[in-house]
């Protein structure tokens, strides 16, 4: 079976090559990403890996449809950029729902100690032999408020580092886990009583018409003056001009952003050569308060392999048994897990 691997990158190749040649796959690894004009070179495989910022549209889609390809394989877990509406009925949508909710969790708060402790101008100082302490004062997590948007796989693990730092937790969902309130230290909130008493702010619900600009210049209103937030979910969640202006206003203390809603030209590369053409994107990276790493949350060596093998699994799964339970179906009009595996043949 052949599959072409859009938008590789050198450390996925070494555990996909072992997934892949576990069970007879081989992977023809493109750098480039799919897109309208790339999806040609897709033709001859049976199917197509690719990662968040590929671009599943409805274009791409029909024309691998019309080359007899079968099947998408996500090796990530949001889905946003494949137009599932579309997809539903043409061609499989696999996805890795979940494989280290750690890495990024612990990414979340690797931005937030590194933002409030000024780890980031502390290391340059030093490395200058610059040892000065002013302008280098932090703020203590220990009894702050974290507001958490999102308390699925990720939301959880990072409510639970928080409490680890002993920070009292208001979250908000659209479907709360209600045995996770304990009443006292993680208390389930509406979002105008996160916003409002948050002295920290993280995202980890998933991209949707429902959140896009889910941060936008109302909610930022409603903000403490001084939070912080930190965005390793999606860019889009937040509305990246509200978030600059509540900066220089100073409303925004300072903000964590592994992720930005223009990124799929620029993350992922090498752009040190070039003029940043992206104002926004360069405005932020100046402030001393923002820190900005380009979607690197999940990039660890355990969530690269489980990644590989889920990826693998859905694949050699759904063309064994024409099944796979990590399988994306579109039902009453949005996308969602089709968990018994049994979507349309
Ligand atoms: P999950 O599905 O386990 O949890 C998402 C939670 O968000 C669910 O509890 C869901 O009910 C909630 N939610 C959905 N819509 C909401 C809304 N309108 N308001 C509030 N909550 C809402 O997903 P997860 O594995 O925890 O991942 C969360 C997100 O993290 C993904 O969607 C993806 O965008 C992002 N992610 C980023 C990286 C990275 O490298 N930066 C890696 C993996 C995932």
């Amino acid at each position: 079976m052949r599959i072409a691997f859009f938008d590789t990158k050198p450390y996925d190749r070494d555990f996909f090559d072992k997934y892949g040649e576990m069970n007879d796959i081989s992977f023809k690894y493109y750098e480039t990403k799919l897109n309208e004009d790339t999806v040609g070179l897709a033709n001859g495989s049976d199917g197509v890996c690719v990662f968040v910022n590929d671009t599943v549209n409805a274009t791409v889609i029909d024309k691998l449809t019309e080359m007899g390809i079968k099947i998408v394989a996500l090796r990530c877990a949001g889905f946003n950029n494949v137009d599932m509406k579309h997809a539903y009925g043409k061609i499989h949508v696999f996805r890795v729902p979940a494989y280290s909710p750690y890495a990024v969790a612990e990414h979340a708060m690797a931005l937030l100690l590194t933002s409030i402790r000024r780890i980031h101008k502390a290391y340059i100082r030093s490395r200058d032999f610059n040892f000065s302490l002013s302008g280098l004062t932090g703020f203590d997590l220990h009894g702050k408020t974290v507001g958490v948007i999102g308390t699925g796989k990720i939301g959880r693990v990072f409510v639970d580092i928080c409490r680890g730092f002993g920070m009292k937790v208001l979250a908000y969902d659209i479907f709360p886990a209600k045995e996770f309130d304990n009443g006292d230290t993680v208390r389930y909130v509406n979002m105008d009583e996160l916003l409002a008493n948050s002295d920290i702010i993280s995202l980890h619900c998933p991209l949707t018409e429902d959140t896009y600009h889910l941060i936008d210049k109302n909610a930022i209103d409603k903000c403490k003056k001084g939070v912080v937030i930190i965005n390793t979910s999606r860019g889009a969640l937040v509305d990246t001009d509200a978030l600059l202006e509540g900066i220089k206003t100073r409303k925004i203390g300072a903000a964590c952003l592994d992720v930005y809603e223009e990124e799929s030209d620029l993350f992922f590369e090498d752009n040190s050569g070039h003029i940043m053409e992206d104002d926004t994107l360069a405005r932020l990276i100046s402030m001393p308060n923002v820190i900005v790493t380009s979607h690197q949350a999940f990039l660890t060596r355990e969530a690269l392999e489980n990644i590989a093998q889920t990826t693998v699994n859905n694949i050699v799964e759904f063309t064994k048994n024409n099944q796979c339970p990590n399988e994306l179906c579109y039902k009453s009009g949005e996308a969602v897990d089709c968990k018994d595996g049994k979507c349309f043949s």
